[in-house]
């Protein structure tokens, strides 16, 4: 997900006068780490390893404030341990908002739904959702089942309350680019991420995705991985995408691919009310009935040359 306007512009900023004042060496983005304490016990994991007198501290919030004062830095990342076992994490979160840090807050998920209610959405704040992989392989990761399903609930109870939400990943050298593309494609929820990205709520979000869903007879793969979908639904789900988040503009390739009579004439519909709302199309197509239906003025390519 793309970072959201208001951080770019501050960051950008932050960057500029650093490069104005010549400094060479600068923070950008601090890892807070206000406990080592966590609620998994992964193996190999260095934070819960500490002694037991060190899991139990707690940074003080005065302290973690501090630290991020002093060090000036745009961007906090709050990690651990698990950060929600932190009596005073909502405080210290709360604290570096209104000083205007972007605060990521770094979680496993397990306590997040409990906890939502200490938090409040900001542009300001993002939860970071630990996520290794799909359900097997990050219930592994873990070591612990049900992690995931667990995770994957409180994400959408965290968006369905405005939040912003991002998630972490690590893949490993036995991942291949199809167990890459699999959790990235479940990750990205594609007809969501882009009218998240452009600051729809949660409803207007809802909304949007039903809408083109049902429109583009998607509606019972829904909840499908969309790596497991037919090339006809994966290209309707590529159109819906673009647009989800109503663009001025659309480039699309053989956006009739794979359609039978009935998608083919919604695909048709939902491009034309599109283009009459004032959007541009450009396509490429072999589909001379689409072409036919629907292009107001067409390029021929024959052997590479525009006729
Ligand atoms: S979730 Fe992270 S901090 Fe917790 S045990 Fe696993 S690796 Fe360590």
């Amino acid at each position: 997900m793309p970072m959201p306007l208001r951080q770019s512009l501050r960051v950008g900023s932050y960057l500029m006068r650093q490069k104005l004042a010549r400094n060479k060496k600068f923070p950008l983005l601090v890892e807070l780490e206000p406990l080592f304490q966590c609620n998994l016990a992964c193996s190999g994991c260095g934070k819960i390893q500490h002694p037991e007198h060190e899991l139990r501290r707690r940074m003080p919030v005065e302290q973690a404030i501090a630290a991020i004062e002093e060090s000036g830095a745009p961007m906090v990342s709050i990690a651990g341990g698990e950060p929600l076992i932190h009596p005073e994490i909502d405080t210290i979160a709360a604290e570096l908002i209104k000083r205007k840090r972007f605060v990521y807050l770094c979680t496993n998920a397990l306590l997040l739904e409990k906890k939502l209610e200490k938090f409040k959405p900001s542009p300001y704040f993002a939860w970071a959702v630990h996520i290794d992989g799909l359900r097997e392989r990050h219930d592994a990761s873990v070591e612990r089942d049900g992690v995931f399903d667990k995770a994957v609930a409180a994400i959408r109870a965290a968006q369905a309350r405005g939040f912003r939400v991002t998630t972490n990943t690590t893949f490993f050298t036995h991942d291949t680019p199809q167990t890459v593309e699999r959790v990235l494609d479940f990750l990205n929820d594609e007809l969501r991420v882009g009218p998240h990205a452009i600051g729809l709520d949660a409803g207007q979000i809802n909304a949007r995705v039903a809408e083109l869903l049902q429109r583009l007879d998607l509606a019972k793969v829904a909840a499908a991985n969309p790596f497991t979908l037919s090339g006809g639904e994966k290209r309707r789900l590529s159109v819906g995408t673009a647009l989800a988040t109503s663009p001025q503009a659309l480039v699309l390739d053989e956006p009739t691919f794979g359609q039978d009579r009935r998608t083919f004439a919604e695909l048709l519909r939902l491009l034309a009310e599109y283009r009459d709302q004032g959007g541009a199309i450009a396509f490429a197509s072999h589909d001379e009935l689409f072409v036919d239906a629907f292009a107001d003025a067409r390029l021929r390519l024959v052997g590479g040359r525009a006729t």
